[in-house]
């Protein structure tokens, strides 16, 4: 037989403290932090582990895709237990911010370590590494000197050569997004066509899938994020490396505006306990040795011009960046949606 046990009931002083803690706030008490991240663990938990060895700050880490992220804190709302969100593409965070689960946060350090047109202006999030979205093509059928610009991607020269991804992919609809922000509608809506039609297959897969099927002849370029390549020069996976050394990488637009770029990054919950160590943390990140950590573990650029790129990386060369200011890619998302609709990009 089992003793019963007897509860003595707790002091009536000490359960209401325990109400008012419980609605005051339903994030993070004390001194501990709830992250949720579409980084993966391996590229973000050790630079988490620092801050919370030099600060006392636990954080706990959720990893998962982005756009899953920003559903589930949108479903959570004010309960949401995060602190911090970590996504990619300035698309997603301005998503983020528009559906309301940031909020602004000020700080002198993050507006002089993060460049103004990779930032949020009114600090809803701030970027913490740079993409590229740049060409790879095949290194025994294309020439370089034939490639040139986004633009060119509609010439007819391409008719049957363009690997790219589908419209309902983020990195897509931010490049879309800055051409109707540097060209205009009617442009941009031309440029679409072109482009469509040129292209070698109905879009599908990821970036990778687009460098693996310019290795195996499917088409002869593809537009891809810079760190794809890099990661799978870097692979485990013998077929992934061998397909990255039959492809090379092109910076478009070097004549004109400079390659479109992207950011990951980060803005804290509008659900946050407590913002003040939720700002600690983004602060962390943006320090130059983060920055550099940060950058190098996914094959992106630092956000700092200053901080030196990963050997590799400078490897590929320097090359001239579109200055256009990121929240540019998330204000015309809709109409970049739009755009690529209206040209039956799949
Ligand atoms: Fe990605």
């Amino acid at each position: 037989m089992f003793a019963r046990c007897r509860r003595t009931p707790r002091p009536l002083v000490s359960r209401l403290i325990a109400l008012a803690l419980f609605i005051a706030s339903p994030a993070t008490l004390g001194d501990e932090l709830n992250v949720y991240s579409a980084r993966q663990e391996a590229l973000i938990k050790p630079l988490l582990d620092q801050f919370s060895q030099e600060n006392g700050i636990k954080v706990n880490l959720v990893t998962g895709k982005g756009d899953a992220l920003l559903t589930r804190l949108q479903s959570e709302g004010r309960n949401s237990p995060a602190d911090v969100l970590i996504t990619t593409d300035a698309g997603r965070l301005y998503r983020a911010q528009q559906a309301g689960v940031l909020q602004t946060i000020q700080s002198e350090f993050l507006q002089q370590k993060i460049p103004a047109h990779l930032r949020s202006e009114q600090g809803y999030w701030y970027g913490l590494s740079v993409r590229a979205r740049a060409f790879v093509y095949a290194s025994d059928r294309v020439n370089p000197a034939e490639l040139s610009s986004y633009n060119d991607l509609a010439d007819s020269k391409w008719k049957r050569r363009i690997c790219i991804r589908s419209s309902s992919n983020i990195y897509n609809q931010s490049l879309v997004a800055s051409m109707l922000a540097n060209v205009g509608e009617q442009h941009t809506d031309t440029w679409l066509q072109g482009l469509v039609a040129n292209f070698a297959r109905p879009p599908q897969g990821g970036d990778r899938d687009q460098i693996k099927a310019v290795a195996a002849g499917q088409c002869d370029i593809a537009v891809v994020n810079s760190y794809y390549f890099g990661a799978m020069l870097q692979s485990s996976d013998e077929a992934e490396r061998d397909a990255a050394t039959r492809v090379s990488i092109f910076w478009p637009d070097q004549d004109d505006r400079g390659t479109h770029i992207n950011v990951s990054g980060t803005g804290v919950t509008a659900s946050a306990g407590n913002p003040q160590q939720a700002r600690a943390l983004i602060e962390f990140l943006a320090r130059d040795e983060s920055q550099r950590w940060y950058a190098q573990t996914n094959n992106e650029y630092p956000v700092h011009a200053d901080i030196p790129s990963s050997e590799l990386l400078q490897s590929w060369g320097d090359f001239k960046t579109d200055p256009l200011n990121v929240t540019e890619l998330g204000k015309r998302n809709a109409a970049a949606v739009m755009a690529m609709d209206r040209a039956g990009w799949k």
